[in-house]
C-alpha cells in the first residue's frame, strides 16, 4: 500500500557527523547547505522540529573506551549537540531570516530556552523551527531516540531520519551490489530482517507508536523538500 506522503508537521534528525564535514567541530558550509534546505520546507508552511546529533564533537561510548565514567562522557556529547543547534539556529536566522527557537533538554537559560512540550508545539504553531538540544537530557540514551520521543510527544506525523545513503538496504550497497533497495518496509519487518534503521530504543519507540520514518539522502540539495512533499525518496518504514 502506498502511504499518503507529504507532511504537514515534521521533526527532522540530523546526524552530528555530518555538521562537521567527517572532522571535530563544525563546517560552515555544511551547515549552511542543511539550512537551505530546511528554508525550503518552512517556506511552504511546513511546521519544523529538528534533533541533532553530536557525533562531531563526543560520544560518551567512545569517551567510555578511553577511560571516562560513561555518564559522564554522555552528558558531555549532550552539551556537544547544543552548539550544533545553535549553529543551526545562526545559519536560519542570519541567512534566511527564519524564528528559531533552540529548547533543551538540560537547561542553560543564556543560550536556550528549557524542553516544555506544550511550549515547543506553541511555537511550531507560529511557524517558529524548533531545535531541540542535549538529546533527553539522560545518559545512556540517543539522539535518535530523542527524536522518537519529541516526535510523538509534539505530534509531528513522521521522523526525517537524514542520512549519507538512499535509504534502507537489504544489505550494505557497498559491500554488496546484490542489496536489495527498500522503498517501503514496515516496522515489524525491519526487526525481523534485522534491518538498521535507528538504534534499538528510538526503533521500538517509534513501532510501538505506529510513528513512521522516512530514511532519506540528505547530502542531495533538496531532497528535504521531496520528503516533506511526497515524492517518491527514501525508505518508509510504517505500519
Ligand atoms: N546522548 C545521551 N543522551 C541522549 C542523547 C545523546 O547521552 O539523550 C549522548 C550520547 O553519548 C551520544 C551522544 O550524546 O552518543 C551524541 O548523540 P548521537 O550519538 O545520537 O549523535 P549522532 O550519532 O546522531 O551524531
Amino acid at each position: 500500500v502506498q502511504a499518503k506522503r507529504g507532511y504537514g508537521r515534521v521533526l527532522l534528525k540530523l546526524g552530528g557527523e555530518m555538521f562537521g564535514g567527517g572532522r571535530v567541530g563544525i563546517d560552515p558550509d555544511v551547515v549552511g547547505a542543511v539550512a537551505r534546505q530546511i528554508a525550503e520546507i518552512v517556506a511552504d508552511g511546513v511546521e519544523v522540529a529538528i534533533v541533532i546529533g553530536g557525533g562531531n564533537f563526543f560520544r560518551g561510548a567512545e569517551l567510555q573506551q578511553r577511560g571516562m565514567d560513561r555518564a559522564r562522557g554522555d552528558y558531555m556529547a549532550m552539551l556537544g549537540t547544543v552548539m550544533n543547534c545553535l549553529a543551526l539556529q545562526d545559519f536560519l536566522e542570519r541567512e534566511h531570516d527564519i524564528d528559531t527557537r533552540v529548547m533543551t533538554a538540560i537547561t542553560m537559560s543564556k543560550v536556550a530556552e528549557a524542553y516544555i512540550p506544550r511550549r515547543a508545539a506553541r511555537h511550531m504553531e507560529k511557524g517558529r523551527v524548533v531545535i531541540f538540544g542535549a538529546g533527553t537530557g539522560m545518559p545512556f540514551f540517543s539522539t535518535d531516540t530523542t527524536a522518537a520521543q519529541r516526535a510523538l510527544e509534539i505530534g509531528c506525523e513522521v521522523v526525517l531520519m537524514a542520512k549519507a545513503v538512499d535509504g534502507v538496504y537489504s544489505d550494505d550497497p557497498k559491500v554488496n551490489p546484490e542489496a536489495q533497495f527498500f522503498e517501503h518496509i514496515t516496522h515489524r519487518q525491519v526487526l525481523e530482517r534485522g534491518l538498521k534503521v535507528a538504534d534499538a530504543t528510538a526503533f521500538s519507540l517509534c513501532m510501538d507508536n505506529l510513528m513512521p520514518i522516512l530514511v532519506f539522502n540528505l547530502l542531495e540539495e533538496g531532497n528535504i523538500a521531496r520528503a516533506v512533499g511526497g515524492e517518491k525518496i527514501g525508505t518508509l518504514v510504517s505500519t
